[in-house]
């Protein structure tokens, strides 16, 4: 509907805005950084701890501003045809190590395939990064996440499965909303920076989950076939 669509405007309108503060935040904050180290190596005692808990602020201010960065919209000449399990081969072996170290299996059941998608590569990347990230964190005792890929009605279908603690159906509609978030160090912010970026490639993004089960989220992405890449474009 009419609202609906004002409603959309109004995200990708405050998502730049909070992309432009987010760039003109990090540089200040780089050389902040820098002196609040420089102060730790000329520390006195009992100034270590405060100069510790102001770099460790400072680093999750830095990764706030990062999340944030990637709201800026993507320009159309920073789309290309890329193979999306290229692009989910590179993401699982960036988190295999800690993967291991959390017993957690990936079987990534599109290894060696070839579907091409008309994507902004690093973004794409880092819905998958997001997504799986979540999935991790939710199998605190470790098991299996499983990320299958199909091809359906001109659509690719990308699918993450988890054996993680789920979402309670109450709190459905609220993950994707700015800073809803159930843990500690979390930012609330992943997940509402990967509906932006499906959105800018007219994608959709879908959640299902069952308490003490798991969480099932299914990214749909136009292929890229001659028709769909113009409609990208
Ligand atoms: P964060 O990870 O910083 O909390 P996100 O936007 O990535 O922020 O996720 C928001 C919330 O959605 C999480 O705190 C969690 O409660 C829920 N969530 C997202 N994905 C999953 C998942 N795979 N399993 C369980 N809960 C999830
Ligand atoms: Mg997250």
């Amino acid at each position: 509907s009419q609202e609906l669509l004002q409603q959309s405007e109004k995200l990708k309108l405050v998502g730049e805005l909070a992309a432009g503060i987010a760039h003109e935040i990090r540089n200040p904050l780089t050389s902040l950084k820098g002196f609040v180290q420089l102060f730790g190596y000329d520390k006195q005692q009992g100034q270590a701890e405060y100069i510790h808990i102001m770099l460790s602020e400072i680093d999750r201010i830095n990764d706030i501003v990062g999340e944030l960065l990637l709201l800026a919209k993507p320009n159309k000449s920073d789309f290309a045809r890329k193979n999306l399990c290229s692009i989910l081969h590179d993401v699982i072996t960036l988190l295999q190590p800690q993967a291991n170290m959390d017993n957690i299996r990936i079987l990534n059941y599109c290894e060696g395939g070839s579907i091409p998608v008309y994507c902004v590569e690093n973004k794409l990347k880092q819905v998958c990064l997001n997504v799986l990230k979540n999935a991790m964190e939710a199998m605190p005792e470790g098991g299996n996440i499983s990320v299958f890929c199909t091809e359906e009605e001109g659509r690719v279908k990308i699918r993450f499965q988890d054996e993680g603690c789920g979402i309670p159906q109450e709190y459905l509609p609220k993950v994707g909303q700015v800073f809803f978030t159930t843990k500690e160090k979390g930012t609330g912010l992943g997940t509402m920076i990967s509906y932006s970026i499906v959105d800018n490639h007219k994608g959709e993004m879908r959640f299902a989950s069952e308490v003490g089960k798991g969480t099932t989220v299914d990214i749909f992405l136009p292929l890229a076939s001659p028709a769909a890449r113009e409609t990208v474009q």
